[in-house]
């Protein structure tokens, strides 16, 4: 049976943190809000634990976590580097890839010599990992190759009856996973765009650079897999945004023609058209990214729950700021990334 209780994102009632806490002692599992999406909480230092967070999510054994503290002073010796973009972005979305700490349960790293570290910015979660007393494995709290959850709701639609219990602090802020930052290889490399952009993280270390398609999936073995998918197909609709409008209902017109139900997620200033859909959402104006971002993966769970066969979305966001991370999410969401190369021995 999944707990679940609802508590206030900036004053969470401490028996309630005490209660969820003393779970995650005991080796169970406990979803929480972060600032980016909800997470699912297991003992970092407990391999029985960690098992428990692949078992509920159905992740593929090869797909390593990222382990939460609540300050970046309770991590072990940090580089210079990554002291620097500590102090200037935690708490906050920046993940980054250290050498493996032995302390750990060594199915956090899938087999890997490093280990993904981050203090997420949420009252709840630094709270809720300062009263467990030891780090949390988090990933997001979905189904494996799911969006991840923004909501309380999304978190239950997906792992209801399979976790321990759930923190429902309502829909979290930035609505994007963080950004993953491998500091192991010089110069570091970005494997996952993020909720913290690339020119904000070069301010500190101009030599952030993003990995080649390459690159990623050898460095970060989950970045491979399907991801951040609804059940319904997901088509990205590209056209200037001025001409979207057309190139979105003449696409419509033709799928419906085809018998299929179809629904579209748009920005804003598109909803209001006539796109002849079964179904319209709106993820936030074109002018700002932040909203996008942070409608995205409630608005493709919001139309597959409307039961339609494709998804247009619109995609032609900007290639900088949080535009990379959203082209990123859709493109997965699409399934429209690459694999390894044939015979790579990666699959
Ligand atoms: P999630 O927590 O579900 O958002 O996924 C965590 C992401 O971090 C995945 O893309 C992982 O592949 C990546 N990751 C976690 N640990 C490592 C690591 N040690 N090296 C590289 N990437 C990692
Ligand atoms: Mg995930």
């Amino acid at each position: 049976m999944t707990r679940v209780w609802y508590v206030k994102p900036e004053h969470p009632d401490p028996a309630v943190l005490a209660e969820a806490a003393s779970i995650l002692r005991r080796g169970g599992l406990v979803a929480f809000p972060t600032e980016t999406v909800y997470g699912l909480g297991a003992d970092a230092t407990s391999s029985r634990a960690v098992q428990g967070i692949f078992r509920a999510k159905g992740r593929p054994p090869d797909n390593p976590l990222i382990v939460h503290f609540a300050d970046a002073g309770d991590l072990p010796s940090l580089s210079a580097a990554a002291r620097r973009l500590a102090a200037s972005f935690w708490p906050g979305p920046l993940t980054l890839v250290i050498p493996r700490v032995p302390a750990l349960a060594p199915e956090v790293s899938c087999g890997l010599d490093t280990l993904a570290v981050r203090v997420p910015d949420h009252p709840v979660a630094r709270e809720l990992i300062r009263r467990a007393g030891v780090p949390l494995a988090a990933p997001s709290a979905n189904r494996s190759g799911r969006p991840s959850p923004t909501t309380g709701e999304h978190v239950l639609a997906d792992l209801e009856g399979l976790i321990d219990g759930l923190l429902d602090a309502g829909p979290t802020r930035v609505g994007l996973e963080s950004t993953v930052l491998d500091l192991t290889v010089d110069p570091p490399a970005v494997l996952r765009p993020g909720g913290l952009s690339l020119e904000d993280l070069q301010r500190v270390l101009p030599g952030a650079h993003v990995a080649g398609p390459t690159a990623g999936p050898a460095r970060s073995p989950g970045i491979r897999h399907r991801h951040y998918a609804p059940r319904a197909r997901v088509v990205p609709v590209e056209g200037a945004a001025s001409g979207a409008r057309a190139t979105l209902k003449a696409m419509v017109i033709r799928l419906r023609g085809e018998g299929l139900r179809v629904g579209a997620l748009v920005t804003a200033e598109l909803a209001g058209a006539d796109l002849k859909a079964d179904v319209v959402r709106a993820m936030g104006s074109r002018a700002d990214l932040a909203a996008v971002a942070a409608g995205l993966y409630a608005g493709l769970r919001a139309v597959d729950e409307a039961g339609v066969d494709v998804i247009l979305v619109e995609s032609d966001f900007p290639a900088a700021g949080l535009g990379r991370a959203i082209q990123d999410r859709l493109a997965r969401a699409a399934d429209l990334v690459p694999g390894p190369p044939p015979g790579s021995g990666i699959q």
